[in-house]
């Protein structure tokens, strides 16, 4: 007698092999034999006629780092199927932490309502297990947040001994578990690293068995070179790539993605591993302040925001803003206001813009989106987000489709009450699994069920390196979605994000019951997953 019996379902295993009916059994945390219907015995019975059964998410971009701890039933996650999360993404970790990153951590996660009591990967992996959390969690180290702590938030080149510092701090995370290491090359301080400092942690992050993973330097009129530079990176430190979120953004740029896809198959045949991950939606989010020429955002916040209050200055800005040649990504040039929206807006004074764009704002208040556009990032301590409508939906399909691309969602466990359910936020947090299994495979037909759920399981867990999840086989961790094919469906909108998909009707995290019948049971079965660093 098995602990519990799946049956009767249309088992989707994660390889990209077609479905087949079977009996699935859970004995402990691990997935038992499959057996044919009608054979297999357990203590608890559940019957799954008419459903699919098939790994349980792997989501390998998110940003739920300290958010998980102040919403550890991980809501917008597990209602969606996803039992792991890979964190540490786009350059910005919450470990390891010294100086300077010790301090912006504490500060990002007051709003959060999360205290900040470790300093090392280790503690921050113990906390999280101390916390325990409704999904299994693995990390990488962000690149910008080793910068941060050791040389600080200026614009300026690492020195030999400052390198070898972040280094040091990113072996020993490895050691204590990480995955590899991120940049955020968009970001401050991310983006003053040079190649060769990025070669270099990308090297020590490999020697160990780790991965790079890089939200690239531009993905608009850039993203070519951006993408020519990941792989480069891959190839001299010998490492896998995976190129986070890959898109092209704004007009003039839609289609490039044709275009770095077959960079990437090329490099491929030349032995470098890049891959790369995608959301399935036409908008991004970040951060605000990532619409500022990187020179503006060199140094603390109080320097920035005094920049951003010196006339001389602002109008460099704003003439910057409308130069579609820098060097730099330019969302404003790129995009334009109207395509920028406005969320989680902390002051009293734009409060009442919250899901606007900044081109109906600055008309609703008879000024210039460029001067409102600052005035809300000095009015907000530089801590506000927006939504980017900048992507093709041609593009999404190309990238989508390809086999290369895993799906990552880019989002953050939260919940639709608490601290989290206050602003609006992407609704890629709440919906990104089920919506690229309703709209792009059942709805536009771009590729089977099957292989749908490959790019959710068993691919992003072999870039990863998670060696005991996203396949259904026995022996491998119990992590198991059941959902209903005629009804899965994302609900969250840019309108109305903190909405709960439709369809998925059991998760199971480690062999516990998380989700049941649609309902969280409350249960916190998640491990938190630490990488072996193996020497090569
Ligand atoms: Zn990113």
């Amino acid at each position: 007698m098995h602990d519990i019996l799946i049956r009767n379902g249309r088992v989707i295993d994660g390889t990209g092999s077609p479905g087949i009916m079977m009996d699935l059994v859970i004995d402990g945390t691990k997935i038992g034999r499959l057996y044919k219907p009608g054979d297999g015995k357990g203590s608890v019975e559940i019957d799954a006629e008419g459903l699919v059964v098939c790994p349980g998410f792997v989501d390998i971009h998110t940003h739920s780092d300290f958010s998980l701890l102040g919403c550890p039933l991980a809501e917008s996650k597990i209602r969606q199927g996803v039992t792991t999360e890979l964190l540490g993404n786009c350059g910005g970790s919450a470990a390891p932490i010294i100086g300077a990153a010790r301090k912006q951590a504490v500060d990002y996660a007051k709003k959060l309502w999360v205290d900040v009591t470790w300093s090392s990967f280790d503690e921050y992996l113990l906390h999280l297990s101390d916390v325990r959390t409704s999904v299994n969690v693995a990390s990488l180290v962000g690149a910008d947040t080793l910068r941060l702590g050791v040389i600080g938030a200026n614009d300026t080149q690492a020195t030999e001994n400052q390198l070898r510092q972040m280094n040091e701090l990113l072996a020993q995370a490895m050691i204590e578990g990480a995955y590899g290491i991120s940049s955020g090359l968009i970001y401050a301080p991310g983006c003053f690293a040079s190649t060769d400092e990025l070669t270099s942690l990308a090297s020590t992050s490999a020697s160990l068995g780790g991965f790079y993973a890089s939200h690239i330097r531009g993905e608009g009129r850039t993203v070519v070179k951006a993408v020519a530079e990941a792989i480069k990176i891959g190839r001299d430190a010998d490492s896998r790539v995976q190129i986070s979120h890959h898109k092209a953004i704004g007009i003039d740029n839609w289609g490039l993605v044709s275009k770095t896809i077959a960079m990437i198959e090329a490099a491929r045949s030349e032995g470098v591993d890049v891959a790369f991950d995608v959301y399935p939606y036409t908008a991004s989010s970040t951060w605000l302040n990532s619409i500022l020429p990187p020179a503006i955002r060199d140094g603390e916040t109080d320097s920035i925001l005094k920049r951003l209050g010196d006339e001389k200055t602002r109008e460099e800005i704003k003439r910057a803003f409308q130069n579609k040649d820098t060097d730099w990504e330019n969302t404003v040039a790129e995009d334009g206001w109207d395509r920028i929206v406005l969320i989680g807006l902390k002051s009293e004074k734009y409060g009442m813009f919250e899901n606007k764009s900044i081109s109906d704002a600055a008309s609703e208040l008879n000024v210039s989106p460029d001067d409102l556009a600052l005035d809300i990032l000095a009015e907000d301590y530089l801590g506000v987000f927006a939504i980017f409508h900048e992507i093709s939906e041609d593009d999404v399909k190309t990238v989508i489709s390809h086999p290369l691309s895993a799906i990552g969602s880019d989002g953050e466990a939260e919940a639709p009450y608490g601290q989290t359910g206050d602003s609006a936020t992407h609704p890629r947090s709440y919906g990104t699994f089920p919506r690229v299994i309703r709209r792009y495979s059942i709805e536009m037909g771009l590729f089977p069920m099957e292989e749908a759920i490959r790019k959710m399981t068993s691919w992003p867990a072999e870039r990863i390196g998670l060696i005991d999840r996203g396949v259904i086989a026995k022996g491998m961790a119990a992590d198991i979605v059941v959902f209903n094919p005629d009804t899965i469906r994302d609900m969250a909108t840019f309108e109305d994000s903190h909405r709960y998909p439709e369809g998925i009707v059991h998760v199971f995290v480690n062999g516990q019951m998380t989700i049941q019948d649609g309902d969280h049971t409350k249960e916190r079965a998640g491990q938190v997953l630490r990488h072996k660093p193996r020497v090569s």
